[in-house]
């Protein structure tokens, strides 16, 4: 009987997880998705904004995957520390397939990036999403002005949870401490900066008219900084989705403010060159103002403004984490692979694979790690005559044990769940997130794999 492990319980996991049953090649395989968490479904769970719901029920499709009988969630085994090294895992499958994603961020490199007050999007998202390694932080405590840096789905994200009010945060899953810290509603003002100009903006169309819909909060667009742009005056060169994106700006651009409570500026050209103390925190957000040149690029002009700003969210992509005993590509933050094949010293290693953001960079939507997933499972499936060559192996959950670790299973998942619906009604609310380590455990072992 086939025995494949896949690291990582996000989209990209239960992608290759649903596409391994599905392949006549590997007759009747059993697969275990190994997650570092209790709990399944990666940045569905700890990524997608808790008010996306549409985009939050994806995981019921992917529970569809998981409760599949040849299918083994087994969470909190962490791989590539201690005992439990790639090779250790080899032993214990025929094949392994990597879907560990891109968990680490970008950095600005400009002067006070480490002050108070500047933080990572990530770090804000993990924090409202209850990832139990979040640092416990109150990042809106006396913000007035919020800058984000970047432009793309993320900094939407990040903009929109900002200028939400507590009524409608109220009616999502998000812990209580970061709701009754955003619910208070003081920050007045987030600018959302990017460096270049808005047809080059990475935010998709859906979501940017979604911060136009918000109540109590205007979105307010300087025309003069969109005519920068030379796509601004003829967009009718731009791809269908930029051009929508520089319909809704101008739309905007020729609103004038009406005075509501909260304003949401978008802002273009701007990079960000240093960002400025007051009282041991950021205070002020100092940029060069850019120009657009021929081949798409920016060029300095020189030219400075500052943002006084009491929160920093940089929002410029995510990346990829090296996994001990893994080889690893820094430049691009990947695994070097061959449709899916990992490569050691250039060759195609046996019985390891890789999918999702590790294999191809974080850009996509949940969406594009079916074909990634598909492509990686097909080269798995033409492999499998020589991974099967191996026959029988020990069993892995003894295994996984013996190199220390102490898999929670389904059920104990599933007693997650029930603690954060309790959790929600003691509260008067839906469920609600539970967010630190030891009481995911404890709930978890109530209910013993
Ligand atoms: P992203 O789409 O790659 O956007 C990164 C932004 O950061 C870009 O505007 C980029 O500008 C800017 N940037 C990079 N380095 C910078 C620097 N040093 N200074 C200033 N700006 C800088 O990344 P993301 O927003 O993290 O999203 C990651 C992926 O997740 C994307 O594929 C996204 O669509 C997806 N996602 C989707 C949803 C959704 O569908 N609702 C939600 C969240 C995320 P340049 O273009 O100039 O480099």
């Amino acid at each position: 009987m086939p025995r494949v492990a896949v690291v990582g319980s996000g989209p990209s996991g239960v992608y290759t997880a649903a596409g391994l049953l599905e392949q006549s090649a590997l007759g009747q395989v059993r697969v275990d998705v190994l997650d570092r968490l209790p709990c399944p479904y990666g940045l569905v769970r700890y990524g997608v904004a808790p008010d996306h719901e549409k985009i939050k029920s994806l995981q019921n499709n992917l529970r569809r995957v998981l409760e599949d009988e040849r299918v083994r969630f087994l969470g909190g085994v962490e791989v590539g520390t201690g005992q439990l090294t790639p090779a250790r895992l080899r032993e214990l499958y025929h094949a392994v397939v990597y879907c560990i994603g891109a968990a680490a961020d970008r950095r600005l490199s400009v002067p006070g990036e480490d002050l108070a007050g500047s933080w990572s999007a990530t770090e804000f998202v993990s924090w409202y999403s209850a990832h139990p390694d979040s640092l416990a932080a109150d990042f809106v405590r006396d913000v007035d002005t919020a800058v984000v840096v970047g432009v793309g789905n993320v900094a939407v994200d990040v903009t929109r949870i900002l200028s939400r009010g507590v009524r409608e945060l109220r009616a999502t899953d998000m812990p209580e401490a970061a709701l009754s810290a955003l619910g208070s509603g003081h920050v007045r003002e987030v600018q959302m900066v990017g460096r270049r100009g808005p047809s080059q903006a990475r935010f998709t169309t859906k979501e940017l008219r979604e911060l136009g819909t918000l109540p109590d909060t205007e979105v307010l667009v300087d025309p003069a900084e969109l005519a920068l742009d030379p796509a601004f005056h003829d967009p009718s060169g731009l791809p269908a989705p930029q051009r929508r994106n520089i319909e809704v700006l101008r739309g905007w651009s020729e609103r004038r403010p009406t005075g509501l409570p909260h304003v949401i500026r978008l802002r273009f050209f701007l990079r960000p060159a240093e960002i400025l103390g007051a009282r041991g925190r950021v205070g002020t957000v100092r940029f060069e103002r850019t120009a657009p040149t021929a081949d798409g690029r920016i060029t300095g002009t020189g030219v400075h403004e500052e943002i006084p700003a009491q929160l920093l969210l940089r929002s410029v992509g995510y990346r990829g984490l090296a996994l001990e005993g893994l080889p690893f590509d820094p430049a691009n933050g990947t695994v070097p692979h061959v449709a899916g094949r990992v490569l050691r010293d250039g060759a195609a290693s046996p019985g390891e694979y890789v999918a999702g953001w590790i294999k191809r960079g974080p850009t996509g939507v949940i969406g594009s790690n079916r074909p990634c997933a598909k492509e990686t499972v097909h080269s798995l499936a033409e492999d499998a005559e020589d991974l099967l060559a191996r026959g029988e192996l020990p069993d892995p959950l003894e295994g996984l044990r013996a190199s220390g670790q102490s898999p929670v299973g389904w059920a104990g998942w599933r007693a997650i769940e029930r603690a954060e619906a309790s959790l929600g009604t003691s509260l008067g609310r839906g469920p609600v997130k539970i967010g630190d380590w030891q009481a995911l455990r404890d709930a978890a072992r109530s209910a013993p794999l």
